[in-house]
């Protein structure tokens, strides 16, 4: 994921993703790829949390059959349609 800032110091709009994160200080940081300002700061426990979340993220595989298995949809809907869902009010 890539995400453009500009830097609040010498206004520089630049473009970065997480392998622009060093380590400074124990803290994750994110410069100014001009002056070097630092745009973002996590601390140990959020830079775990990032890793957790990306992570999961990266091994989510959802399970679409058990999801409908729940609601009680049986057999799984085949086609796709667009408009207005009719009910018994509009029905009229
Ligand atoms: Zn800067």
């Amino acid at each position: 994921m890539r995400f453009k800032t500009s830097c609040s110091n010498c206004n520089h709009a630049g473009g970065y993703n997480i392998h622009h994160l060093v380590e400074v200080d124990d803290l994750w940081c994110l410069a100014c790829e001009k002056c070097g300002n630092r745009l973002l700061t996590f601390s140990p426990e959020e830079r775990q949390q990032i890793i957790r979340g990306i992570q999961l993220t990266e091994s989510y595989v959802p399970d679409t059959i058990d999801a409908y298995r729940h609601i009680g949809v049986d057999p799984l809907p085949s086609r796709v349609r667009f408009g207005v869902i009719a009910s018994e009010e509009n029905e009229e």
